[in-house]
């Protein structure tokens, strides 16, 4: 499976998954189709991690009418962003460095500070209305026949949730 992000441009050979989404999830046919969101529908994935991969494969899956559900171990989403040196700088410009479907809501510097990028990820997952578990760590993944149990602890204990898929984001 490819996950993808191409705005205004169509692609043939694959199904487009939402007439009007800029968002579209490929499948390969390699995949099987199996995440082909006209049979799967609704279908619950995990992500684990919210750094840009795990944020950005979770919008696209949430775009597409799958629930999502984003489990991060550390209290701060952005994943190498929040715990990076002071001082450091994105080496792309903002205009390049952006989700498809949410600009920057306010003007970085040309190349934007680390608590600059923290506050665009951290306004992308609340306006986007991206479920992110901060604090939740994922310890194991079990294959079960309809899916997969997920294993996760946070301050309440630990705890197992089922999933239909997972995407392993973690860096
Ligand atoms: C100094 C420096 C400069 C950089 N400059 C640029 C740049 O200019 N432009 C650019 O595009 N990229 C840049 N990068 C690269 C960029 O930071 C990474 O590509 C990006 O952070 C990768 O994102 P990711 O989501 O794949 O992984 P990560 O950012 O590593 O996120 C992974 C997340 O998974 C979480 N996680 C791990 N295990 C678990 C678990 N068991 N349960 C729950 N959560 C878990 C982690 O806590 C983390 O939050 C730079 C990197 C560095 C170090």
């Amino acid at each position: 499976m490819l996950l993808n992000e191409t705005p205004r441009r169509k692609r043939t050979g694959y199904p487009s998954a939402k007439p009007n989404s800029s968002y579209n999830i490929f499948i390969t046919p390699q995949s099987g189709g199996v995440l082909d969101p006209r049979r799967n529908k609704g279908a619950r994935i995990a992500v684990i991690g919210a750094g840009i991969s795990g944020i950005a494969a979770a919008n696209v899956l949430q775009k597409n009418g799958f629930e999502a559900v984003v489990f991060e171990k550390s209290e701060n989403l952005g994943g190498g962003w929040a715990v990076t040196y002071p001082g450091i700088h994105l080496q792309n410009t903002f205009a390049s460095y952006h989700l498809s479907d949410f600009p920057w809501a306010f003007k970085p510097d040309l190349h934007p500070s680390g608590a600059q990028i923290m506050r665009y990820w951290n306004e992308a997952v609340k306006h986007l209305q991206l479920d992110v578990r901060l604090g939740h760590e994922v310890l194991a993944l079990e294959e079960q026949a309809n899916g997969w149990l997920l294993r996760y602890k946070n301050q309440k204990g630990v705890h197992e949730e089922m999933f239909k898929y997972a995407i392993i984001a973690v860096g």
